[in-house]
């Protein structure tokens, strides 16, 4: 079973005898839900997080005069329904607002709009011919495929270029998968791009004219902040900039948390490299919502041989593109689309996402805010440069979106890397997705190599954050079961 709904009775049912005690690791949206349903069924849970913020890939920051802003862009989508119910639960009904999205292709030199169906009838980078057999496979998907398992065995470019033909896979489609996935644009399964093109994009009635985003009215800080005071309400405790830096076994098998030192996030991401801070403490249960790799750093060598050369192999196999965000406030509109798919490989950047074209600058004051949006493989050069050495390699390539664009026009900047934001979905993935059970009685993984077929986002955190409480829940009492059974 797979939803965000609040766990059932016979989910909350406390056979395991006592009060459990759990931890959390990770503050983004999995963790904090995960923490919040355990807290709901009548357990502890203790949230230990790395970053001095609550939100993960989602977190905001104060980006002066009191306006949060996330770090990465973020919009929901009219399919998003368990992040609704989340707010609609939450008692915070109202701070869902929807507004009309625009959406632009830059190629062949300029802008072209693509936010109706009629913009797909005027995209000129396109034959005529072309436009209506790519806008036919789309409708032809979204109408017929319903089940992802056919898509799953073939690569994306494979079955565009049979459906669609080659040009939309030059002129759209390819640009659009390197920006996300680089040289491993055309390994992508087509599993992910049903995902992105059925289940999130199956725009009817209105929005089949105008799709419609959501964005909350205070930002997605008032979500963190109500599941941390639910959190805390219930006995439990989130703890921020207090990473888990090694989880081990205790002398009677319990689950131990070694915390790291305050400011561990200077060090990066691998907590092998955090100094330890405090002593361990004990757990019934341990629920890890960090990427894969960063788990794997976090487990001592026995409980890397509890966890087994199979788990451990799942782990390794999963593959991230790192984000590198930089956010400008400019002093003026840079272009009339709240979203700009970058589909010229000559520009260094893959997207420009103009927030203030989504959310009018009169909520900021009337200050305007920019992200341009790039992915790039772990390594890659441009995640060494500082923001205004960015901002020079980035410059051609904004001048070529917007030929009078001057720095000048900048009033503030802003640059993130989230080293594992966008799993890299290829042919057979789903055979190499790790359960939310380590095999460990009482250690879980939950994070977004999970999140499939659909692309990873905070929807679908909500949903796994929920499926994760109700699998440590399964697991406890099934621990408790054998050891009664004496087994
Ligand atoms: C550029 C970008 C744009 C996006 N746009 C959207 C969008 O428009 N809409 C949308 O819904 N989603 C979007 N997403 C995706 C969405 O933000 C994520 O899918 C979601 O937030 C993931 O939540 P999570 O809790 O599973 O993982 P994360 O948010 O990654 O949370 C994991 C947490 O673990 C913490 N952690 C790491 N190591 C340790 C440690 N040793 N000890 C304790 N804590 C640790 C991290 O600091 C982090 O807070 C976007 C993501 C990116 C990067």
């Amino acid at each position: 079973m797979s939803t965000s709904e609040p766990l059932r009775s016979t989910d909350r049912s406390r056979d395991a005898g006592a009060r459990m005690k759990a931890a959390v690791l990770g503050a983004g949206v999995t963790g904090l839900v995960c923490a919040y349903r355990l807290s709901q069924a009548g357990h502890a849970c203790d949230v230990y997080e790395r970053w001095p913020g609550l939100g993960g890939q989602a977190a905001t920051l104060d980006v002066g005069g009191g306006h949060l802003l996330e770090r990465y862009y973020h919009h929901l989508f009219t399919s998003d329904r368990h992040i609704a119910a989340l707010y609609e639960e939450l008692g915070l009904p109202d701070e869902l607002q929807w507004m009309p999205s625009s959406m632009a292709f830059f190629v062949d030199g300029r802008q072209w709009p693509f936010t109706t169906p009629l913009d797909l009838l005027r995209f000129g980078p396109l034959s005529p011919a072309a436009r209506l057999r790519m806008g036919l496979a789309v409708l032809a998907l979204q109408k017929r495929a319903r089940e992802v398992g056919p898509f799953e065995s073939i690569t994306a470019r494979a079955w565009i270029e049979r459906r669609m033909g080659r040009a939309p896979w030059s002129k759209v489609w390819g640009p659009l998968l390197r920006g996300k996935f680089g040289e491993r644009a055309e390994d992508i399964s087509m599993a992910w791009l049903w995902s992105k093109l059925t289940l999130r994009r199956r725009l009817e009635g209105d929005e089949a004219r105008q799709e419609q985003l959501g964005y909350p009215a205070h930002s997605w800080e008032l979500l963190f902040d109500a599941l941390r005071d639910a959190i805390v309400a219930a006995g439990g405790r989130v703890l921020v900039d207090r990473p888990a830096a090694a989880l081990r076994r205790g002398a009677g098998g319990e689950l131990m948390v070694e915390p790291g030192a305050s400011g561990s996030f200077r060090r990066g991401h691998d907590p092998r490299a955090f100094p330890r801070d405090g002593a361990a403490e004990r757990y019934d249960a341990v629920v890890a919502t960090v990427p894969s790799d960063v788990f794997a750093g976090l487990l001592d060598d026995d409980l890397a041989a509890a966890v087994g050369s199979a788990y451990l192999g799942r782990l390794r196999a999963a593959e991230y593109h790192t984000a590198l965000c930089l956010l400008l406030e400019l002093d003026r509109q840079f272009s009339p689309y709240y979203w700009t798919n970058v589909a010229d490989p000559e520009l260094p950047f893959v997207g420009l996402v103009e927030h203030t074209n989504l959310i009018g600058p009169e909520r900021y004051g009337g200050r305007r805010f920019l992200y341009v949006a790039n992915y790039v493989e772990p390594g890659d050069p441009l995640l060494a440069l500082d923001p205004d050495r960015l901002l020079q390699v980035y410059l051609p390539g904004l001048r070529r979106v917007r030929p009078d664009f001057s720095p000048h026009w900048i009033r503030a900047r802003w640059l993130h890397r989230e080293p594992a934001a966008q799993p890299i979905v290829t042919v057979g993935y789903h055979e190499r997705i790790p359960p939310l059970q380590t095999g460990v009685p009482g250690l879980l993984l939950a994070n977004t190599t999970q999140i499939y077929p659909e692309d990873r986002g905070t929807n679908y955190s909500v949903r796994l954050g929920t499926d994760a409480a109700r699998a440590v829940l399964a697991d406890v009492r099934e621990g408790a079961a054998a050891l009664r059974s004496g087994g």
